[in-house]
């Protein structure tokens, strides 16, 4: 079986994502073999308490399979972090890092600029248990103004979806921790530490969906949340409640990730299938290559459409008029991300009219994926937020593959 102790360190990104966590030994796959379980047995009963003391030993696959823990590690790799949880979803790791740290009364402030179902979670889903947020502009100014007494957590998008916002995380975790709050990066858009490794930026949590760029093909959905070792939880009534039987002088430098694994998996039961972890363990695989190769080719189709006489606005990161671009150029020297919007005349018939463009609600897709996020991803979020988020009537949305940059083009050029 695996043993992440087994891994060496400190390999390239590219080493990591196709050696981590795979066994060694005769016999043994290459790659990882998916642990189709509900439960694992014990020889005695000795060995079932000894388990289930450990939170996530290997005892009910809600808890804990060794294909999802192979996964787990690799993430961790990949992200420069110290634990991961992998989950069902985005959504639900979304959840898990909001309530890890947040109780009723407790307070999140957000930059607005977020994919539509976060903007839900926070404004819909998170007061019923009596967690409140204020979404402001994802500058450290705006995100100071709005921390209160009560503020337990700061959130941004690496890469915010779909505006392409460029938080300066750095300046972003000396907000958060002055006030005594952690940071969470949703890096989802920061493909899996490829294109940015936020805790090596300061940032407390990484939350992301492995449904886009780790999967990589459309065809499994998975999130995960990652932490450091640097978090300070001592102004987080949470761990701190119950002196010497607190969660911080029982669990200690593991309670974060500890107290995660338990809400996400355990108790809330948001867990990752094996055979998913297997499909999002085979996609990290070459994420490296795909991301790469898709930044480019955005960056190129980026300034093709800009200076194209039929389209208006297109939004960028990489692009040196883009709001955020000194902060991208900064953070993101891999590249900036596969995802740009841009204005068309009639979305109705650019759409109807593409063929290699798929329309589709999907990111991080090998195939190229537009949709009209003002209809569809953001129809929900009131119509003020959907300005917030850069999304207009005519905005469309890009997920850039990895086809042939002219084919794109050919395909753009007859559909407008
Ligand atoms: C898609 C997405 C999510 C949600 O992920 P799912 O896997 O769809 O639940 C969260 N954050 C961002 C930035 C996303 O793009």
């Amino acid at each position: 079986m695996t043993d992440p102790a087994h891994d060496p360190a400190p390999w390239a990104y590219e080493t990591a994502a196709v050696q981590t966590a795979i066994p060694r030994g005769l016999g043994e796959t290459i790659g990882f073999p998916i642990h189709a379980a509900a439960a694992f047995q014990f020889d005695t009963l000795e060995e079932a308490q000894e388990e289930f003391q450990v939170n996530g030993g290997l005892s009910y696959a809600r808890l804990q399979n060794p294909t999802v823990r192979a996964l787990e590690t690799r993430v961790s790799a990949l992200e420069g972090g110290a634990a991961t949880v992998a989950v069902a979803s985005g959504q639900a790791a979304t959840l898990t890092s909001i309530l890890s740290v947040c109780r009723a009364g407790d307070h999140v402030v957000s930059a607005a600029s977020l994919f539509g179902g976060t903007t839900g979670m926070l404004t819909n889903i998170l007061p019923l248990m009596g967690i409140t947020a204020t979404l402001v502009d994802g500058t450290p100014d705006a995100i100071r103004g709005a921390m209160r007494e009560t503020t337990r957590l700061v959130w941004a998008e690496m890469i915010s979806n779909p505006a392409g916002d460029v938080p300066d995380i750095a300046a972003l975790a000396d907000v958060a921790h002055g006030h005594g709050a952690l940071l969470a990066i949703d890096n989802t858009c920061g493909g899996v530490g490829y294109l940015c490794r936020p805790l090596e930026h300061g940032a407390d949590i990484v939350s992301q969906s492995l449904t886009k760029w780790a999967g990589g093909h459309g065809s499994v959905m998975g999130g995960s949340v990652t932490v450091g070792t640097r978090h300070d939880l001592s102004r987080t009534p949470i761990y701190t409640d119950g002196g010497e039987q607190s969660l911080l002088r029982v669990r200690g430098e593991h309670a974060l990730a500890w107290r995660q694994r338990w809400l996400g998996a355990h108790q809330i039961g948001m867990t990752l299938a094996p055979h998913s972890a297997f499909l999002i363990a085979q996609g990290l695989e070459t994420l490296a290559l795909r991301v790469s190769r898709e930044s480019a080719t955005a960056l190129a189709l980026a300034q093709w459409l800009q200076a194209h006489p039929r389209v208006g606005k297109v939004s960028y990161p990489g692009l040196p008029d883009h709001r955020f671009h000194a902060n991208a150029a900064r953070q993101l020297p891999r590249g900036q991300g596969a995802v740009l919007t841009f204005e068309v005349p009639d979305p109705s018939a650019f759409l109807a009219r593409v063929r290699v463009l798929r329309i589709a609600p999907n990111l991080g897709d090998v195939r190229t994926l537009v949709v009209h996020p003002w209809t569809t991803t953001h129809g929900r979020v009131p119509e003020a937020a959907r300005h917030a988020a850069g999304v207009t009537p005519t905005t469309i949305r890009m997920s850039v593959g990895v086809e042939d940059l002219a084919d794109l083009q050919a395909d753009i050029e007859q559909a407008l």
